[in-house]
């Protein structure tokens, strides 16, 4: 079975509203799997149906090719977007009481807890209250508890918000360490540019329809337009440049560079390729550089929002 997860067909409704419209995915065993969209999308309404935590109208999830079942949460840690923890106990205690709850003994719960407060440099906390921890600390609290028993499907909804960015950093590292180690990731987000490092496969999700999904490395290649962003250091940019926009379709580019040079963004045409552009430009100037640019989820985003409205 190549898919731990499958959505097939996913309806929600709220009343009139439709949250979720014949929503599928396809999680891929072994992946990290980004469900991408803005706020209100329905991401955390598919999330919250994966685990079981309202119906679906429609449509039924697969876990390892079985139709989910109530005893399945056991092999699903899921991280909510509501984060609620007992304000008024201590970090440990609360910890320990979570892990027991997980089905793992007093004592591995210890153990495994002191392995990821050690891992994340949180041991000083054990013994403060959660009210008097800040939200991203509260946050790598409730991630430990999420990964605690060694689910082989995680499910982070919006992972990274509340952190700032040396820990989003920490907890992007974690995510992809527990992959190596087998696990199956699936996290939303709203943020879009945050994931482009992190996922293998993605969906789009905006106004309660999937509108693309797939490998992202399939995706990107298939939305990319033969562009090249280059940094050219010649006599006269302007000369330079009148050249240039005889011959190809100019843009602005976007790159920082320390050099003061000319920076344009070329587009081939589609029989054309990069070493025929390279060797114009080496006759015309010093070339600082050259990269093809790759479109990014938030691009392929606003792409796609247009193509189908
Ligand atoms: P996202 O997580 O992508 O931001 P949600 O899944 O939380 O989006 O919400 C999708 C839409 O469904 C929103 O318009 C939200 O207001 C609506 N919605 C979610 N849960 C409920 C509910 N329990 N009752 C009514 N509307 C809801
Ligand atoms: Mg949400």
């Amino acid at each position: 079975m190549e898919n731990l997860l499958v959505a097939e067909n996913i309806y929600k409704r709220f009343g009139n509203f439709t949250a979720l419209n014949n929503v599928s995915i396809e999680v891929p065993r072994g992946s990290i799997f980004g469900l991408l969209g803005p706020n209100g999308a329905g991401k955390t309404t598919l999330l919250r149906i994966i685990n079981q935590i309202t119906m679906p109208d429609e449509g039924v999830i697969y876990l390892d090719g079985q139709p989910l079942q109530p005893d399945d949460i056991a092999h699903i840690g899921y991280l909510p977007e509501e984060r609620g923890l007992y304000k008024s106990m201590k970090v440990g205690e609360q910890a320990l009481y979570l892990a027991r709850l997980k089905g793992l003994s007093k004592g591995e719960a210890k153990e495994r807890l002191q392995y990821w407060f050690e891992k994340l440099d949180i041991m000083d906390w054990w013994d403060k209250k959660i009210q008097e921890l800040s939200k991203g600390m509260a946050q790598k609290v409730q991630f430990v508890i999420t990964v605690l028993h060694n689910p082989k499907l995680l499910i982070f909804d919006e992972p990274f918000s509340g952190f700032d960015p040396v820990n989003a950093g920490i907890i992007k590292n974690e995510i992809l360490k527990l992959k190596e180690e087998g696990a199956t990731i699936l996290f939303s987000t709203h943020r879009m540019e945050s994931v482009e490092e992190l996922c293998d496969y993605m969906a789009l999700l905006h106004k309660s329809n999937k509108i693309l999904d797939g490998k992202v490395s399939e995706i990107k290649r298939e939305y990319k337009s033969n562009t090249y962003e280059v940094g050219l250091e010649a006599a006269s940019d302007e000369v330079l440049l009148a050249e240039l926009r005889d011959k190809f379709e100019i843009g602005p580019a976007s790159f920082k560079s320390i050099n003061d040079d000319l920076k344009v963004s070329i587009k081939l045409q589609e029989h054309e390729n990069p070493n025929d552009l390279l060797q114009y430009l080496l006759t015309k100037a010093k070339i600082n550089h050259f990269v093809e640019v790759i479109p990014s989820v938030n691009d392929i985003f606003i792409k796609t929002v247009t193509q189908n409205a």
